[in-house]
């Protein structure tokens, strides 16, 4: 099957789906990070991942979800965000939330950055949303 070319480049981006609040984890996606750290799931679950939980119409939603640090640019990101280079430090290890984003050849915040950075002539300008 021929591949779609992709519209967009995360170099060129300093990681905005990185600084979602709720970046969530399976349970295979927490074995995983516990065979890249070489820590028990309980170890990587403590170190890294919190509960979250939300009410979605009446239905208590309950999750497990990327803890995040501070960030200059979008206040706070995944604290697996390499925040100078604004690169993934765990990329083979990464979430499959995180593998399949934005699920399509464009992803609607680089537009969004395009347009800012021409109409700023500025090819290094970050608006935030
Ligand atoms: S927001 Fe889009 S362009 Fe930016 S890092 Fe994420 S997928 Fe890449
Ligand atoms: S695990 Fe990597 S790709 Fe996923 S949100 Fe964190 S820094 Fe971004």
């Amino acid at each position: 099957m021929k591949s779609k070319k992709l519209k967009y480049n995360c170099l060129k981006c300093p990681g905005y789906c990185c600084s979602y609040d709720r970046i969530e984890v399976t349970k295979k996606d927490i074995g995983r990070l516990a065979n890249h750290f070489g820590q028990s799931e309980a170890e990587v679950k403590k170190k890294h991942l919190k509960k979250y939980k939300h009410d979605d119409n009446g239905v208590l939603v309950k999750e497990i979800i990327l803890k995040h640090k501070k960030d200059h640019i979008y206040t706070s990101v995944c604290k697996f965000l390499n925040r100078k280079s604004r690169s993934c430090t765990i990329y083979t290890a990464r979430p499959s939330v995180c593998r399949e984003y934005p699920d399509s050849s464009k992803c609607g915040y680089y537009e969004f950055l395009k347009f800012e950075r021409k109409q700023q002539e500025d090819k290094e300008f970050v608006p935030t949303l």
